[in-house]
């Protein structure tokens, strides 16, 4: 909810597109005008298809890669989250490619079987993979800048390097920007670490800020993989409340409303509860990290003689469940206490919103002493 919960202007456009009609199961202007919005914002976006969740985005995306290439095998990476689709409900492995097994009851190990998973930021490793099994492989999906392991930007390179090796290998490169897109700029991450010397992502996946608080999601890129899609192609790809009037109305509305001034806003709120969280944790020598995507921040309480206790980052999923979980536990719960609901796990981001005035932003602040002590004890 980047501008904050029932926002006027929003909550306007949402009367407006629902006094005429729910859904009507054909595309609607407000459709087209949202895909226009995506396709003006993020450069290597020719075409775009809407979707109602960020699984169906990445389900529909990693589905048109298999059938654009005639491959299978899918490449993530560990700790990176793409929503409860079947091959992608996998992140067991480490150091070389490891094949997967499920994360969840109910998926059979024969639907993560095509899927490699690989640790982040480690480049031999997509090497090594790429090596072994580059020509049966349709795609390597990544979250452009992974939040769901707790905020580990890619490394100086990295996704250059994943260009590089999936281009190498005629396997397509998937930048889901379900977390990212338009948060961490008005082109999500792309618009802050792209243009890339190798080449764009082939298709990108959007989701949550996008739709305003309702269900509206989308995949796109290149115009000549998207034209696979049905009806134009083979790849068969639908749904019935896709695009709906009253969920892009609230999308559209709330990109329009993403002016310039809310991006510089998230930067300064997200700057000040940082600072402040970091320095009450030092205050109470809590040892702890805080890493940054655009205005998304993570603070990991990192356990003392880790890894990335050792080396300052957290560089993958193993570093981030290197943390000292029950200090996040306790500063969370302090927090709780005192009327601050922060994200409830340690592998989340945090976010900020436009609505977040000075008084909310002080409250948050004053919060802050009781439960580094709390993670201290
Ligand atoms: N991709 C990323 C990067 C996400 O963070 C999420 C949700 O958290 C998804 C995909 C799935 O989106 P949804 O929950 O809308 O299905």
């Amino acid at each position: 909810m980047i501008l904050g919960h029932a926002h006027p202007d929003v909550m306007a456009a949402v009367q407006d597109a629902a006094s005429r009609g729910f859904s009507f199961g054909t595309p609607s202007e407000n459709e087209v005008l949202l895909a226009e919005e995506i396709v003006s914002r993020v450069e290597p976006v020719e075409q775009v298809r809407l979707v109602s969740s960020g699984t169906e985005a990445t389900m529909s995306a990693v589905r048109l890669a298999r059938g654009f290439t005639g491959r299978s095998k899918v490449v993530k990476f560990a700790g990176c989250y793409h929503g409860h689709v079947d091959a992608l409900l996998a992140h067991a492995g480490s150091g070389v490619a490891t094949f997967a097994l499920p994360d969840s009851a109910g998926v059979p190990t024969s639907a993560a079987g095509e899927t490699i998973v690989l640790p982040y930021n480690d480049v031999e490793a997509l090497e090594t993979a790429f090596a072994e099994h580059g020509s049966e492989i349709a795609c390597l999906i990544t979250e452009a800048s992974p939040g769901n392991m707790g905020v580990v930007p890619p490394e100086e390179g990295f996704t250059e390097a994943l260009r590089r090796v999936t281009a190498a290998h005629g396997a397509l490169l998937i930048s889901d920007e379900v977390m990212t897109g338009f948060r961490c700029s008005r082109s999500g991450w792309y618009g802050l670490e792209g243009p890339y010397s190798g080449g764009a992502p082939d298709l990108f996946t959007f989701g949550k800020v996008m739709g305003g608080g309702f269900p509206a999601a989308a995949f796109g890129g290149r115009a000549d993989i998207m034209s696979h899609l049905a009806p134009l192609g083979p790849v068969y790809q639908a749904g019935t409340l896709s695009g709906n009037p009253v969920a892009t109305a609230a999308g559209l509305a709330t990109l329009r409303g993403c002016t310039p001034e809310v991006y510089t806003r998230l930067d300064e709120v997200s700057r000040t509860i940082a600072d402040a969280a970091s320095a009450a944790l030092s205050a109470e020598g809590v040892p702890h990290l805080v890493q940054w995507a655009g205005s998304m921040f993570s603070v990991f309480f990192t356990s003392e003689g880790s890894r990335p206790a050792q080396t300052g980052v957290v560089r993958d999923y193993d570093d981030a469940r290197a943390q000292d979980l029950p200090a996040f536990g306790a500063f969370f719960h302090s927090m709780l206490d005192s009327g601050v609901h922060l994200p409830p796990s340690a592998f989340e981001a945090w976010f900020v919103g436009a609505s977040h005035d000075d008084e909310a932003v002080g409250r948050v602040l004053d919060a802050l002493p009781a439960a580094a002590r709390a993670a201290s004890a």
